[in-house]
């Protein structure tokens, strides 16, 4: 009897590739200044980028500078900010870490941050309070131009799914597994493109395997199909998985 060939996960050389081919290319650069995508990345936890981004403009309207915000009453700015989300949690913290790091650095300008490299820049941001390590990581991406990969949930559901990590493996202690195994200049753009596969077609629920340039060769997608018909269905949901397992026609792969 013919044995079933070994599925062979991709390497980060062989994922790029794909990657480019599927989205096109992706370039630095860099979005905000390094103290306004730090209060971002704060306002961005457990809520939308969207909703982060109303609530920085709420929060900038009404006072304007970081100093005008470290000395605000607190809750102040909770009330402020109230739209985007975990609101109490978040006010304290934007105005602790502000605090923190006018204590430290004597301002609110973390441009020499860059200067201490990607261990010093993650150590200043990593010990300030409600900071860990994706978050810090997005201030050293998306502002610094320090090479790190924030593995958020996007990142961390992608990468499970095509095995680049062991499975089971939580977000926090992934970082530095993923960081050693993408060079240094390919971790923005493998970064960014694990983000765009996560919301348009890796979804949490229901993955568009069927339009994905990588289902033959990703595990996940193979334990699906081997699941399948373990799981009894009604026709109209073994119509729609069969649809979205499907392999995809030649021409949208090539897009
Ligand atoms: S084949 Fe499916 S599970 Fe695998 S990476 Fe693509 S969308 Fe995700």
């Amino acid at each position: 009897m013919p044995r079933t060939p070994k599925l062979k996960p991709y390497t980060i050389p062989e994922l790029l590739p794909e990657f480019e081919a599927f989205y096109g290319p992706r370039a630095w650069y860099s979005r905000n200044e390094p103290m306004r995508e730090l209060a971002i990345t704060i306002l961005a936890q457990h809520t939308s980028d969207t909703n982060a981004e109303r609530a920085f403009g709420l929060l900038w309207a009404r006072y304007g500078d970081w100093q005008a915000i470290a000395d605000a009453p607190v809750e102040d700015i909770v009330e402020t900010i109230r739209t985007g989300g975990l609101a109490q949690q978040k006010g304290p913290r934007i105005k602790g870490v502000l605090q923190e790091i006018h204590r430290r650095l004597g301002s609110y300008d973390l441009w020499p941050l860059k200067e201490r490299g990607f261990d010093g820049a993650l150590e200043f941001l990593t010990t300030l309070n409600g900071i860990g390590p994706k978050t810090a990581r997005c201030v050293l991406v998306f502002s610094l131009g320090i090479p790190a990969i924030p593995v958020d949930t996007h990142v961390h559901r992608v990468a499970l799914r095509l095995g680049l990590l062991p499975p089971k493996m939580a977000a926090d202690p992934a970082h530095p597994v993923i960081e050693r195994m993408v060079p240094l200049e390919d971790r923005y753009r493998f970064h960014v493109y694990l983000i765009e596969h996560g919301r348009g077609v890796c979804r949490a629920i229901s993955p568009r395997c069927g339009e994905c340039p990588l289902h033959e060769r990703c595990p996940h997608y193979a334990s699906l199909l081997k699941a399948k018909p373990q799981q009894p269905r009604s026709k109209a949901k073994a119509g729609a998985t069969r649809r979205a397992l499907a392999p995809p026609p030649a021409e949208s792969v090539a897009g």
